[in-house]
């Protein structure tokens, strides 16, 4: 059995009380469409953010993503960085939860931009990912500065754009101006709905990819005058299927991925282009052998593989087809790569965030590990900062679906276990 931990009673009373207040917020920032792409509303939903933080005597910073991809006088990337510093110097917890949405889509029966409250939970587009987050973080250091006015160290909640698209201009941006690296800040806590009782420690590594295959142009009626660039192509996914996809399969991970079917190598064929494109109807066909096509690839990768070797296994098979297929040629060119990152098990803020799950919930908390990437992958390569996980409320299966919602219990949950890992953090977990 392990140690029963103590419940901090004050604390999590004073979170308690802020119930109305963590539903409230939500809603308040689900009525900020803050759609991405393009990125809608992104200042007046960081200027909202920043003015209910200065109310509680914070210092708001705004930080325009400036050049990051879609920033324009139009379509601002409005970051707000707040921060709040105790009465004698410590350590700085900082709470970063991303302000941007994807598009509502299809198939809602409320408002995805309303914030509807009905049977404890709170609707829209961003409830659980992860505008419930970002009010439950807000509401953990209230409850926590509250109780514990005389604090060391200091707080920081930020709100961040562009993480659905990257984070180029938001959390990268940011890291990249130093506001995630020691010693500014020490530890980062990631409010993505990954469930309360869940500590997320990383992700797997991403390499994306485009494959093109050449071929030559000829009239559709003699394709043997040409080299049709789309069967070069069916070659490369023949291959794919036959060597490369049993391959990836077969390699497991230390990593406690969830679910468990990515608890493994994977890759998505993204998308495939070659000849007409298909707007062509009703309109006239032009019958070309078409002489190129393109491929991308979108390989998740794990731990246990270097970044090298991932992509050596994909321009081996091509290399090979080059040499035994006649008239074969290609290139292929990088998009994007995202190295992998696992943080320690006992690392201060993990062990913080877990002291809380065990005080409420009377359990371990489960250890895991996203099969996509978030804006952890910043604070790790541009931040240099490796204390850092994803605690939130929601469950992730909603996220970006049709009738997103998000617990009021949870929040007010996740915000217990927030402010226990502030108290443990800041305070040594002192009562
Ligand atoms: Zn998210």
């Amino acid at each position: 059995m392990q140690d029963r931990v103590p419940l901090p009673e004050k604390l999590f009373d004073a979170v308690e009380a802020r119930r109305e207040e963590v539903t409230a917020l939500t809603r308040e920032l689900i009525r900020f469409p803050t759609v991405n792409p393009p990125g809608e509303a992104y200042t007046p939903c960081a200027e909202f953010i920043g003015d209910y933080l200065k109310r509680h005597g914070f210092g708001v910073e705004y930080i325009r993503g400036e050049g990051a991809p879609g920033d324009t006088d139009r379509y601002p990337r409005t970051n707000v960085i707040a921060r709040f510093d105790g009465r004698v110097p410590g350590p700085t917890v900082h709470f970063n939860s991303h302000i941007d949405v994807v598009e509502a889509g299809d198939g809602w029966t409320v408002d995805p931009f309303d914030g509807v409250v009905k049977d404890g939970r709170v609707y829209g587009r961003g409830a659980c990912d992860m505008k419930g987050g970002l009010a439950s973080s807000i509401i953990a250091a209230l409850a926590f500065m509250q109780v514990y006015p005389d604090f060391p160290g200091a707080i920081e909640i930020s709100g961040t754009v562009d993480e659905e698209s990257g984070g180029f201009g938001g959390v990268a941006h940011l890291a990249r101006l130093g506001y995630f690296s020691p010693p500014k800040v020490d530890h980062v806590i990631i409010p993505e709905p990954l469930n309360k009782e869940r500590i997320c420690l990383g992700h797997r590594g991403v390499w994306w990819a485009e494959i093109e295959t050449k071929g030559e142009i000829a009239h559709g009626s003699m394709p043997f005058l040409g080299d049709c660039a789309v069967r070069h192509m069916g070659a490369v996914l023949q291959a794919f299927e036959d060597e490369l996809f049993p391959a990836l399969d077969a390699k497991r991970t230390v990593m406690p991925v969830v679910p468990e079917g990515a608890r493994r190598s994977t890759m998505n064929i993204n998308s495939i282009h070659g000849g007409q494109t298909d707007d062509f109807r009703p309109g006239l066909p032009s019958p070309n052998v078409p002489d190129r096509c393109r491929l991308t690839i979108d390989r998740r990768f794990l731990l246990e593989e270097k970044i090298g070797d991932v992509k050596r296994e994909v321009v081996s098979i091509l290399d090979r087809l080059k040499r035994d297929r006649p008239k074969f040629d290609y290139e292929i060119r990088d998009l994007m790569e995202v190295q992998p990152t696992m943080t320690e098990r006992d690392a201060p803020v993990v062990r913080a965030v877990a002291k809380g799950i065990m005080a409420l919930f009377e359990r371990e908390p489960d250890y895991v590990i996203s099969p996509g990437t978030y804006d952890q992958k910043h604070v790790a390569r541009l931040g240099h900062l490796y204390d850092c996980i994803a605690y939130g409320p929601g469950i992730l299966d909603l996220a970006h679906r049709p009738d997103e919602w998000v617990g009021i219990d949870d929040m007010v949950d996740a915000a217990k276990v927030m402010a226990m890992g502030l108290n443990v953090l800041l305070r040594g977990g002192a009562h």
